[in-house]
């Protein structure tokens, strides 16, 4: 087994080799929580979860840390009046914790909907404020870093000149950008326009402070990741992971501090990924090209004609492959329904007694199930496997009309695989008509064994089943027709 994942540090493919035989490390930013999250942000949210459940499935121990963005993160100009938190908390006239509590559960709630797993480690910024402070403490004593006017900044001019090379994650070239910033933030304190705040002076109106040896303030954004994912996964670990949007600069901040801090790389692999579209431009809140994920899956919007099931919106992100841009539209959403639909059913009838094993198989469960592993080796592609489902899916319904034949240990294999690969690893979950049917074939069963029952004259046992289903608000009603059922 060899697994491939694209590197951004690289530009490449390269085979995964875990620091520590078969166990991962994988750090993901999380959302910054002063309003709800949108669709786009779940795509990315939900691109590492179906990495994390992939690792998992091929055989890796995975320590999964996603933190909380509480504090810290400026809005665009950088200015530190516009903190988000306290801008977002005199807007609803909240405390600015009350904000991020708020957001905090709608986004817990949000991809509790779409079947994210929950990460092991869930890290806030504002639980690691002492953290962030010790190493902006060590990048000054190092010096990488000088206080100017109660902040302190990091040098990235000094930091190439002594040849660690800033801008090397998304191939920037330091001139370039000096020739491209403008200094908005931290005007005059600042020697060079790209040094970016490792600890910023709290203003007498910002509510969001600390104490800290240069008085009191609140820490940077990029700070805060970096302090985490050590903190949690040590000084150099497995994957970083994030939208690409933040390739640029959060974690090419978050390079230079770990070689600053470290000496090393603090990252063998970054993963990014990539962005949700809707009608063709980038969804941001910012732009008002949004959808909020309820909004998809009550169909209370004016972009999508209907309501769509969370997992017909999963199907559909998955059938994208994470480093590709994904659109979505209204005939999009219409054909993911279409497709997790065929999907479903077939799974559906591979699990009933329409599908026996026979002696013999005509067709070849080892090599689908070969190539469908290689699919998620292959840089976690996402579309192939379910392509190869799809191959599954055509089988499962000739076997239904006994075009196909299948013996009894590749029938196992085939259901195994196909819930494994459905349910586990693209995290796709039944919808509640998948479930009804579910409760009805199960209802079906009891009413034959009660029947049984009744011809056997063990009066004792049917009305035992009938009397505890009725307790359960299920009635069976005995008619000309046979036994039927009302659900109270
Ligand atoms: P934020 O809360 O703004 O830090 O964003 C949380 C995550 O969502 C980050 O990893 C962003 O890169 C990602 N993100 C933002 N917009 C989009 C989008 N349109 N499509 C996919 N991911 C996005
Ligand atoms: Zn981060």
């Amino acid at each position: 087994m060899q697994l491939k994942i694209y590197n951004s540090l690289s530009g490449e493919k390269e085979i995964f080799h875990p620091i520590h035989d078969n166990s991962v490390g994988m750090y993901v930013c999380g959302p910054t929580v002063y309003s709800n999250v949108h669709l786009g942000n779940v795509r990315t949210f939900m691109s590492f979860d179906f990495i994390y459940r992939t690792l998992m499935f091929l055989g890796y121990k995975v320590r999964y840390v996603r933190n909380i963005t509480d504090a810290g993160h400026l809005t665009d100009d950088g200015n530190v009046d516009n903190d988000r938190f306290v801008k977002q908390s005199r807007l609803e006239k909240l405390e600015p914790m009350e904000v991020v509590q708020k957001y905090t559960v709608d986004f817990h709630k949000v991809l509790d909907l779409f079947n994210l797993l929950p990460p092991n480690i869930e890290p806030t910024a504002t639980g690691h404020i002492l953290e962030q402070i010790e190493l902006t403490k060590q990048l000054i004593e190092k010096g990488f870093a000088y206080e100017s006017n109660g902040s302190v900044y990091f040098d990235v001019l000094e930091y190439n000149r002594r040849g660690l090379n800033y801008g090397e994650l998304s191939r920037r070239n330091i001139e370039e950008l000096f020739a491209n910033t403008r200094d908005l933030d931290g005007q005059g304190e600042k020697k060079n326009p790209q040094d970016f705040a490792l600890w910023k002076k709290a203003s007498p109106a910002h509510i969001m402070r600390w104490n800290s040896p240069w008085g009191e303030g609140f820490p940077g954004w990029h700070i805060e990741c970096t302090a985490m994912s050590t903190k949690y996964l040590g000084e150099k670990f497995d994957i970083h992971g994030g939208g690409m949007d933040l390739k640029f600069p959060h974690h090419e901040c978050e390079v230079a501090q770990g070689k600053a801090c470290n000496g090393t790389e603090p990252v063998n692999y970054w993963m990014h990924a990539n962005m949700l579209t809707m009608n063709g431009q980038r969804m941001s809140k910012s732009t008002g090209n949004y959808i909020l994920p309820m909004e998809l899956v009550t169909g209370d919007n004016d972009f999508f004609e209907k309501a769509f099931d969370p997992s017909v919106v999963r199907f559909c992100f998955m059938q994208a492959h994470y480093r590709s841009v994904l659109d979505i539209s209204n005939d999009a959403m219409l054909a993911a329904e279409k497709g997790f639909t065929r999907l479903m059913d077939a799974v559906q009838l591979l699990e009933s007694d329409k599908i026996v094993g026979s002696t013999v198989s005509s067709i070849e469960v080892d090599g689908w199930q070969q190539r469908c592993t290689d699919a998620l080796l292959d840089d976690f592609n996402s579309p192939i496997l379910i392509a190869h489902l799809f191959e599954a899916v055509k089988w499962i319904y000739l076997l239904a009309e006994k075009k196909e034949t299948v013996s009894a240990d590749d029938l196992q294999k085939l259901k195994r695989s196909m819930h494994d690969y459905v349910f586990e690893v693209l995290g796709l979950k039944k919808t509640e008509r998948a479930n009804d049917d579910k409760l009805d074939q199960t209802l079906q069963i009891l009413i034959d064994l009660r029947n049984q029952a009744r011809q056997a004259r063990n009066f004792e046992l049917s009305d035992q089943i009938r009397d505890r289903l009725k307790a359960e608000g299920i009635e069976l009603k005995d008619g000309k027709e046979g036994t039927g059922y009302s659900l109270s």
